[in-house]
């Protein structure tokens, strides 16, 4: 691999609040290092940190190399550089840990500039007005042409910019700073507004809001589910017996509404239904509680990365009246599936005594399930 990326994580920044640095404060349920590090997934990727965060490492859950940081951000690069020196790498992108929102587009641009410079990093053009203040009033103004704020990845060729750091005299605001003190070209390419570097407690609410966004991903499925009654003297309707002068037939506990809504599951997860994950033909199935099948169809939804947002059961029967044991039904799903019963819906209907369910055949049972990205 002749790209490697460094995070620069040393700083002790306060002014975000807080009791620990931001960039390992949480952002959307995982430290903000994560977000960072996930970005650059596939790159050979060196975490530079404080040494008192060395235990914290394992709280990313990815594999990273360590470096120790200095005491100041150019020191950190260059204990990054020097670490990475004589192993193979060309080009090195360096990155603030406190910009978790980075985006494949512009680390793109940076890669693909550094085929024609020796150096790259995005900005974007300054748009406000800019003035020079003094004791609260305006004290000049100042022409923003030709300026810009600068974000990083900055990418460089890997030889010319370690050659850069050893041959600078500390100090340096950024890398393109020590680039252009060793006469570096380095080439501008479009930054985004998004890749915002976390520095007040209001950026967290910005950035949140950015990923709320950017994880928009909502699936839906429908299940519906048939059992026809046989002998017996109860019924299992979403996890409750239920006292009735008939059974329901089937290779399981055929509970009709638990299939229903692990069939939506299934569907919202375009993953088939019960019948492919558990079939009818295999004999360790047979009287199972249905409970094992809709435990399974959770698992695959966080397995997946998403979480149920809600779901509604709609069973459809004469009798038994659904209604005094609807709530004791909700809470038996809410508790297999994980969530607050508020999520989980069970109503009923009649079909007017038309049809199958009408002359008391069987019951059916249609479910909806809408799962939303983690
Ligand atoms: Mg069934």
């Amino acid at each position: 691999m002749t790209t490697a990326v460094i995070i620069v994580a040393a700083g002790r920044g306060s002014r975000a609040g807080g009791d620990v640095p931001k960039q390992w404060q949480m952002l959307a349920q995982r430290p903000v290092l994560a977000h960072t590090l996930a970005a650059f997934k596939g790159f050979r990727r060196v975490l530079v940190i404080h040494p008192d965060d060395r235990d914290r490492v394992a709280d990313l859950e990815q594999a990273v190399e360590v470096v120790a940081g200095g005491a100041t951000r150019d020191a950190s690069v260059r204990a990054a550089l020097e670490a990475l020196a004589g192993s193979g790498v060309r080009r090195v992108l360096i990155h603030d840990a406190a910009r978790p929102l980075i985006s494949a587009a512009v680390i793109g641009r940076v890669l693909a500039a550094l085929d024609h410079a020796q150096g790259a990093a995005p900005a974007l053009p300054v748009t406000d007005a800019l003035w020079r203040g003094a004791d609260g009033h305006v004290s000049g103004t100042q022409s923003r042409d030709g300026l810009y704020r600068a974000q990083t990845p900055q990418g460089f060729h890997f030889d010319a910019i370690l050659a850069a750091h050893r041959a600078h005299p500390g100090g340096a605001a950024d890398d393109v700073a020590v680039a252009q003190a060793a006469g570096m070209p380095v080439a501008i390419v479009a930054g985004e507004e998004d890749n915002l570097k976390l520095t007040y407690p209001a950026d967290f609410a910005r950035a949140e809001g950015i990923l709320r966004g950017r994880n928009m991903d909502v699936r839906l499925g429908n299940g519906f589910d048939v059992h026809a009654f046989c002998e017996g003297d109860q019924v299992w309707l979403c996890g409750v017996s239920v006292p009735h002068g008939r059974g329901l037939l089937g290779h399981s506990d055929a509970d009709v509404g638990m299939h229903a809504l692990t069939d939506a599951i299934y569907g919202a997860l375009a993953e088939g239904d019960i019948g492919q994950h558990f079939p009818p033909s295999d004999p360790q199935w047979k009287g199972a509680e249905s409970r094992i099948f809709l435990a399974h169809a959770m698992g695959r939804v966080r397995a997946r990365g998403y979480a149920l947002a809600n779901c509604d059961v709609t069973l459809i029967c004469e009798r038994p009246k659904i209604g005094p044991h609807a709530v004791a039904m909700r809470a038996a799903l809410a508790g297999i599936i994980g969530v607050e019963m508020e999520r989980i819906s069970v109503k009923a209907t009649t079909s007017e005594r038309l049809g199958f369910t009408g002359r008391e055949e069987g019951i059916a049972a249609m479910a909806t399930a809408t799962l939303v990205r983690t």
